[in-house]
């Protein structure tokens, strides 16, 4: 696991830009385009990409995209602080095509 990338995803769900893994659901697919919300690096259209939908306490939904790679390190961060919850990530789903 990149080391640079769990920092980044500790301290981006630590100051609140990024969500963490309450109420999260995360789906594969091909990639439309648009800015990884880890690394902030451009996700190029038809690689892959993930997305992760969120519903806040309020019931507003967020969509969060990431490389897989990016999302493979703030799965990581998040599921260390849903032990500490004792409540589980949500597991991987892939979309429909
Ligand atoms: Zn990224």
């Amino acid at each position: 696991m990149n080391r640079q990338l769990l920092r980044i995803a500790r301290h981006r769900i630590a100051e609140g830009d990024l969500p963490d893994g309450r109420h999260a659901r995360a789906y594969g697919g091909s990639s439309r385009g648009g800015n990884c919300a880890l690394c902030g690096e451009r996700i190029e259209v038809r690689t892959s990409d993930i997305e992760l939908v969120c519903s806040g306490d309020d019931g507003e939904r967020t969509i969060t995209l990431m490389h897989p790679v990016c999302h493979a390190a703030w799965l990581t961060v998040a599921r260390s602080q849903e032990t500490k919850r004792r409540v589980p990530v949500l597991p991987l789903a892939i979309a429909p095509a």
